[in-house]
Formats: structure tokens, C-alpha cells, sequence
């Protein structure tokens, strides 16, 4: 099953422009999303930067991306 947060998801964003590695989102988003930092912060309504992998590591390449082509 895939992960309720996946379609609003800054990982689906990143996924969808090539720049994350899909292991990702094998990994959590379509199989362990339980175990996901991003998600279990979504539920208890925690802020976490969109460039938060989501094994709770920052991604800084992903950081800059997002600050640099101001495409998101
Ligand atoms: S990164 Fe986490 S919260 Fe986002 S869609 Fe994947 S499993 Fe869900």
C-alpha cells in the first residue's frame, strides 16, 4: 500500500523531477511507509524541512534545488 501522504509529498515532487533516487520511495513511500521520519512527524503535526529524507537525514543537494530553480 502506498503511503496517504504520497500525493502531497515533497518526495513525490523530487521523484517526479528525476532528482531523488527511487530507492526512496521503494523503499518507504510504496512499502514501509510505518517506518517513515517524514511520516510519523506529518502525524504528530511536527515541521520538517521538504528536503528531509525519509530516514530523517537532510538531503542538502535537494535543498539547494529547491532554492535555486525556485521550480516547486
Ligand atoms: S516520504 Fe514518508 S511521508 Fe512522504 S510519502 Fe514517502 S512514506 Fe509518506
Amino acid at each position: 500500500m502506498t503511503c496517504k501522504w504520497y500525493p502531497v509529498c515533497p518526495m513525490k515532487r523530487y521523484m517526479d523531477a528525476g532528482l531523488l533516487d527511487p530507492k526512496w520511495v521503494d523503499t518507504f513511500c510504496k512499502g514501509g511507509w510505518e517506518r517513515c521520519v517524514r511520516y510519523e512527524m506529518e502525524e504528530r503535526g511536527e515541521p520538517h524541512p521538504d528536503w528531509m529524507l525519509p530516514d530523517g537525514s537532510l538531503d542538502e543537494a535537494l535543498r539547494d534545488e529547491k532554492r535555486g530553480q525556485n521550480r516547486f
